[in-house]
């Protein structure tokens, strides 16, 4: 099945969709094999796009289809591996580990890295595209931390409003690819914060 979705069908803060739920996936059928195809011609497109960046996972939110569907790369150190994991209504069942803050970016906030506190650990239920449940622990904390942000997506949560009020927890990326501090004042104007922390 073709897609014809490009980059720019991803959506953006502050677009108001990205803090709303997503519904369950009732059935498993061609619309959803669309969804998942139209979810990942977007985040290759995107991915060509930035040359300092991998595109790891999408949530079908950020190509405004508000279903509970995640898509996360099975290699992310190899550009060239373009295979992803496809997750129907996943649900972290428990939370494990110490947690830890490393640097987060998302294709829905341009630019935009944070220091994020996230579990290092995790157990995830799922189905796969033939409906059958899955469940793993995830396999390491970079894993942990990549589905942690996807599932809050299906919520409506955005990795930003985990630091809302963190002044100095923001970070830009530059023409090289390296992140400098985003001073708060840029970050509040910019509009991406929730309306309560703005
Ligand atoms: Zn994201």
């Amino acid at each position: 099945m073709k897609s014809t979705y490009t980059k720019d069908n991803i959506i953006t803060l502050p677009n108001p969709h990205l803090r709303e739920r997503s519904a369950r996936i009732r059935a498993i059928d061609s619309k959803t094999t669309q969804l998942i195809n139209d979810m990942l011609a977007a985040t290759l497109d995107w991915e060509k796009s930035r040359p300092h960046e991998v595109a790891v996972a999408l949530a079908a939110v950020q190509i405004d289809q508000l279903y509970r569907a995640v898509i996360v790369r099975e290699d992310f150190d190899d550009k060239d591996n373009k295979n992803f994991t496809v997750l129907i209504n996943p649900e972290i069942v428990k939370y494990e580990g110490e947690i830890t803050s490393e640097q987060e970016g998302c294709l829905s906030v341009k630019d935009v890295y944070g220091m994020v506190p996230r579990h290092s650990k995790i157990r995830i239920k799922a189905l796969d595209m033939s409906g059958r449940e899955v469940r793993f622990k995830s396999p390491n904390a970079f894993i942990a931390r990549v589905l942690q942000h996807e599932i809050d997506h299906t919520n409506g949560i955005c990795f930003v409003d985990h630091i809302a009020k963190q002044k100095d927890a923001f970070y830009i990326l530059n023409d090289k690819g390296d992140l400098d501090p985003y001073p708060y004042e840029k970050v509040v104007k910019s509009g991406i914060l929730p309306d309560e922390e703005a």
